[in-house]
């Protein structure tokens, strides 16, 4: 039989330890599906002879976990009943004390009693295909596990909130209005509904194109965020690299010295600056030079140049600028790049407009001293965009998410052009179709079974 979602319920109970797989205080065998109870009731025997199906769903019994012949530790069992549960099936905890070995033997007794193996995220998936939670929230709960800094957490909690997918469904709905408006005015032009008004059709088109706009462009903000920003640190000789380096690694890492050119080889480290995880790289400037080791460590520089998703461009402003300062401007024109004025202790002579002309953003800092850490850390989130993002706002999270978006945001755009062509409405309409149909991907309600076991794919077993 299905369920409200629209799926059919397992017959299988799963099971697997759902900590992680190293020692711990206290580690947890969870065992979820129709024979939870019966399962856990063969290797578990509670210290008052209580059974789990005895006892209300959110309530636990202490006792024995055993093989059916020794006992192999203490435990908790911790007693959900079916739909009140992550999985929204019968599902019971048994808390054992975390060593591995133990964990292990319980979930080999578990099994013997007949639980399968759950697969990688089928807890979750469970959870999907019982209507517990949708998929962009199966995706953020996969982010809550890995997420590294504060932000990260933020942003996936909120996902978890299911604050997304509330923000899909408000722009989807405006979308689904306007088709609905444009059919019914089609379908029967002459019963009394109003005449479809371009201007009012172009405004809703025009709004959820904006959305769908900003969500796109914090996608990379939020992935700057959750996975760190690969940043080169540019610049010629002797102008502080190591130096801002070291200040931002907080500590002495790359090698400093008064002769031009000891930096060869590129150093890495990384760096949380603000909210943003920066992966610096320390580099050889881009010299003309016939010396064959530093050639290899220039070119190199060139090479991380162009991947790199920030140019941290340091200038020295005590001296005046020279040819291999503009040959770094020319190398970084496409760049998202921070000029960054470095000496700002010393008494200036660089051209500082030449500096303005090249670069939106530029900070002025010591770092020898640390003045102007500040700044440079409000120049590299308005860089990336970090600043504009609310973590409670619904943010994409995954490539798949992105890509639905994408598509919907092409819709529309294809509908806006056919409404200021002037073409017919049924045209609009079925852009309009096009974008509900990719929001309603993206949101799960309408993902292919392929879309969704490539979601869970990614998951680990035992969540
Ligand atoms: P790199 O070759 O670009 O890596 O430059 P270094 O970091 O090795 O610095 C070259 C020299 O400039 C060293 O003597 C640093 O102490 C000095 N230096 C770096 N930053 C500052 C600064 O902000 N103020 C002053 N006065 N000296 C600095």
């Amino acid at each position: 039989m299905k369920n409200n979602n629209g799926y059919t319920p397992s017959t299988k109970t799963i099971a697997a330890i759902s900590t992680p797989q190293a020692p711990g205080g206290i580690g947890i065998v969870r065992i979820s599906g129709p024979q939870a109870k019966e399962i856990a009731g063969k290797v578990f025997l509670s210290r008052h002879g209580k059974t789990l199906e005895e006892i209300n769903g959110y309530t636990a019994l202490y006792g024995r976990v055993h093989d059916g012949e020794t006992d192999i530790d203490e435990a908790i069992a911790l007693n959900f009943t079916a739909p009140a549960s992550f999985t929204g099936e019968d599902v019971v905890e048994l808390s054992c004390h975390g060593g591995l070995y133990i964990m292990r033997r319980v979930l080999k007794a578990v099994f013997a009693a007949g639980a399968v193996p759950a697969g990688p995220g089928e807890f979750t998936r469970r959870a999907f295909l019982n209507g517990k939670i949708g998929l962009t929230e199966a995706e953020s709960i996969m982010q809550i596990i890995s997420a590294q800094g504060e932000q990260a957490a933020k942003a996936a909690l909120a996902g978890h909130d299911g604050a997304l997918e509330k923000k899909i469904i408000r722009i989807r709905g405006m979308l689904i209005e306007a088709a609905a408006h444009l059919s019914a005015w089609a379908d029967y032009p002459e019963d009394d509904i109003p005449e479809v008004n371009p201007e009012i059709l172009e405004t809703t088109l025009l709004t959820v194109k904006s959305e769908i706009e900003t969500l796109l462009r914090q996608f990379d903000a939020g992935r700057a965020i959750r996975e760190g920003v690969a940043t080169v640190i540019a610049g010629r000789p002797n102008v502080g690299k190591s130096t801002l380096m070291n200040l931002l690694a907080g500590c002495e890492r790359s090698i400093v010295t008064e002769y031009a050119g000891t930096t060869r080889d590129i150093v890495e480290d990384t760096v949380i600056l603000g909210d943003v995880p920066l992966c610096l790289s320390d580099t050889a400037g881009i010299h003309i030079t016939n010396d064959p080791v530093e050639k290899i460590g220039v070119d190199r520089a060139r090479g991380k140049l162009r991947e790199a998703q920030l140019v941290l461009a340091v200038f020295d402003s005590s001296q005046e600028l020279n040819e291999e300062d503009r040959e770094l401007i020319s190398a970084i024109r496409d760049s998202s790049a921070i000029a960054v004025v470095n000496k700002s202790d010393l008494p200036p002579a660089i051209d500082i407009k030449y500096i303005k002309k090249h670069f939106q953003q530029i900070v002025y800092i010591s770092a020898l001293s640390g003045d102007g850490l500040q700044e440079m850390r409000d120049a590299v989130a308005e860089v990336l965009r970090t600043s504009e993002l609310n973590p409670a706002d619904g943010i994409l999270f995954t490539e798949r998410q992105r890509d639905d978006a994408r598509r919907a945001g092409d819709c529309v755009r294809e509908a806006l052009t056919a409404v200021e062509s002037g073409v017919t409405l049924d045209a609009v309409t079925v852009s309009i179709e096009g974008a509900v149909s990719a929001l309603l991907e993206l949101t799960g309600e309408r993902a292919s079974e392929a879309v969704v076991d490539s979601v869970f794919s990614h998951f680990c077993v035992g969540k």
